[in-house]
């Protein structure tokens, strides 16, 4: 594995970090996860423009321009010989010292690794998931705004471990008004009477780009498709349930707290995104 560090290409035992890094002490930088089919980058402007953005919003100065980090992309995937896979981009305010001050960083640190990606078991996605509400509200706009897709990701991470304690893959986070908002990593979809519903972002969910890709399928294929705040008796009583997400891709839920949701796995639209969803990533992407 060869990993890239700052311009350099190492192996994973050389791949280290100092203990003064902000992202380490902080959780002060960003991240994507990218997902690499047939050799092509899916969605790599989408993800590089979210990473961007999320710079620029956190005052952090990314050392490659879009080009260069596109480029920097191409080569460790090359190097690492993989034509399907996961890149974890990482953007670090860079060594600092103890202070949290991030004028102390003078140079960002960029990371990218490549790896093989371990999913779901292909019966997961034909079953569906159970999945359980948790208590961990999601962070809304007036404090982190959950469209930076920031390093510091300890709330999703008590999400999982609540996931975990259930015994499930999954789970859903509410806002602090008791909105859905989104999965630990995923975001969440809806559908009632053949609408699809997925909560709008303000309501506290990354703009998840897989989640923008299945709103423009559902553009194409006629299905009607609602940015609305729902709630989990919406949930409850949805006739199909999934989340969204470049390692999950499109992934049924079948049971929520206790509740089976439709006809206990995937619903047929669901499936039907699923299947468009797919052919879809074989096609497009960068070299
Ligand atoms: N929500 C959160 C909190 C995430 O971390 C992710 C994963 O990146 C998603 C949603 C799904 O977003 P995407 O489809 O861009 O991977």
């Amino acid at each position: 594995q060869v990993i890239y560090l700052n311009g350099d290409y190492v192996s994973k035992e050389n791949a280290k970090v100092s203990v003064f890094d902000h992202g380490f002490l902080y959780g002060d930088g960003i991240f994507e996860g990218i997902r690499i089919y047939n050799g092509n980058i899916f969605k790599c402007k989408e993800h590089l423009d979210r990473l961007y953005d999320s710079a620029k919003s956190i005052m952090l100065d990314i050392p490659l321009s879009y080009d260069e980090m596109e480029k920097a992309l191409i080569e460790t995937i090359r190097r690492n010989e993989l034509s399907d896979g996961y890149i974890r981009l990482v953007v670090s305010r860079g060594p600092g010292n103890l202070g949290l001050d991030p004028k102390r960083c003078p140079q960002a640190w960029v990371i990218i690794i490549v790896e093989q990606l371990a999913i779901y078991p292909a019966e997961a996605y034909r079953d569906g998931l159970v999945s359980v509400s948790v208590s961990q509200r999601r962070n809304i706009p007036d404090a982190l705004n959950p469209k930076i897709k920031s390093l510091n990701y300890l709330n999703n991470i008590l999400v999982k471990i609540q996931a975990n304690l259930a015994g499930v893959g999954e789970a859903i986070m509410l806002n602090a008004q008791g909105y859905v908002a989104e999965g630990s990593s995923d975001n969440i979809f809806i559908i009632k009477r053949g609408v699809v519903y997925t909560p709008p972002c303000y309501v506290g969910a990354l703009e998840g780009i897989t989640r923008a890709t299945i709103i423009e399928l559902c553009g194409k294929l006629g299905y009607t498709l609602k940015e609305e705040p729902f709630t989990l008796h919406d949930v409850y009583v949805a006739d199909e349930v999934f989340f969204t997400g470049t390692a999950a891709e499109v992934i049924a839920v079948r049971e929520v707290d206790g509740r089976t949701i439709g006809g206990g796995k995937a619903g047929p639209i669901t499936t039907h995104l699923l299947e468009e969803f797919r052919k879809t990533v074989e096609v497009d992407g960068v070299k």
